[in-house]
């Protein structure tokens, strides 16, 4: 049988590196293409000069011509910092890089994942969130970009299915943490763990009280790999349901890193979510899927990750 050929969108990034690692480790081909807007060429040197591996400088928002399997669509900033440094590109991302993507999928009879986010739930009223919540996001907010990207690229998923016939799998992803994260991507994880140890206050935007759930990123690539195997199109949730809020995420970190830490509290930003949990019922029936790492079993092995890079 010939060796599946992958391509992955935003392969030098967090989670698409990590996805690289788990595709080459089986044996199959990977095509990992980025712009390195947020990733990092260090996160997939390890497999530069495989025979099964090729590394391709190319921004989504322009079409280019692969002959490939599978499309793992991953390429999008995912840190607020990030995405919102240039709304406009995030949104052309999300939209032309999805329709250049699908575009792809169609003509080579690819079967393509989308990574979506908990963001297409917005600020919820539905709490935990299943699949059917269609979500409460403004349009025209400083996380628009990204969450009516998101939603798009969801839309167009589903239309390339019912006019094409292409094959689809649409992943809502959940707050995911883990090696790899850049230390100034101003994501909570990595802002908490990098100020912890460089002895700088912990800054809880809006007092912390808003909660956030927090899968590892080994059991989100797990999640992600069953879905792109399965024979479900989605919506699916994949994410820990473990819901803290950000308060006690940093006395976590400071109880991990150095007692002695302060925190200050600094303006909540715009629309940030007030809550936020998977509903992983889907996942579990369907794909058999459940997180296996809790927050206390992730956060030592990040903050190694850290430590070797700050
Ligand atoms: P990341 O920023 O580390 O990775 C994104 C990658 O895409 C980077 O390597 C970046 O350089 C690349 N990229 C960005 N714009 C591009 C473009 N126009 N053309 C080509 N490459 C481009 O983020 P991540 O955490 O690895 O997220 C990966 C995907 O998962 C994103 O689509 C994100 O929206 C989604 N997601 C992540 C999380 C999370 O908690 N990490 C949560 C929900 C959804
Ligand atoms: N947050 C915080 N301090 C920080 C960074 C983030 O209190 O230094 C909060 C942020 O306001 C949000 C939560 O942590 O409520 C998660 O933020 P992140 O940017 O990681 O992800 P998202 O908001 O996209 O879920």
């Amino acid at each position: 049988m010939r060796v599946t050929r992958n391509l992955i969108t935003g392969g030098a990034g967090f989670l698409g590196s990590h996805l690289t690692d788990r595709l080459m480790e089986a044996g199959e081909e990977v095509i990992c293409l980025d712009n390195y807007f947020t990733g990092r060429k260090s996160n997939i040197a390890q497999w530069i000069g495989h025979p099964r591996f090729e590394l391709i400088r190319h921004d989504v928002t322009e079409p280019i011509r692969l002959e490939v399997d599978r499309i793992w669509h991953l390429a999008c900033p995912a840190s607020p910092v990030h995405y919102q440094f240039n709304p406009i590109k995030t949104a052309k991302t999300s939209f032309l890089g999805t329709l250049n993507m699908l575009g792809l999928a169609r003509r080579v009879g690819a079967r393509l994942l989308l990574a979506s986010t908990s963001e297409v739930y917005g600020d919820p009223e539905v709490h935990p969130q299943p699949e059917s919540y269609r979500g409460c996001v403004n349009t025209i907010g400083i996380r628009s970009c990204y969450d009516e990207g998101k939603r798009i690229a969801e839309t167009l998923c589903f239309d390339y299915q019912r006019m094409h016939g292409t094959e689809i799998r649409v992943m809502r992803i959940f707050n995911t943490y883990g090696p790899r994260m850049l230390p100034d991507d101003g994501r909570v994880v990595s802002n908490f763990i990098v100020q912890a140890l460089t002895n700088k206050p912990i800054t809880l935007y809006g007092g912390g009280g808003q909660t956030r759930s927090f899968c590892y990123v080994d059991d989100l690539i797990q999640g992600m790999i069953l879905l792109m195997n399965s024979n479900e199109s989605g919506p699916i949730n994949i994410g820990n349901p473990g819901e803290f809020s950000i308060k006690q995420l940093a006395e976590k970190v400071r109880a991990l890193i150095n007692p002695e830490l302060k925190f200050i509290n600094l303006p909540l930003p715009q629309d940030d979510p007030l809550q936020r949990q998977p509903d992983i019922a889907l996942a579990n029936q369907r794909l058999n899927w459940s997180p296996k790492i809790s927050l206390d079993q992730g956060l030592p092995p990040t903050l190694e990750w850290f430590k070797s890079i700050v």
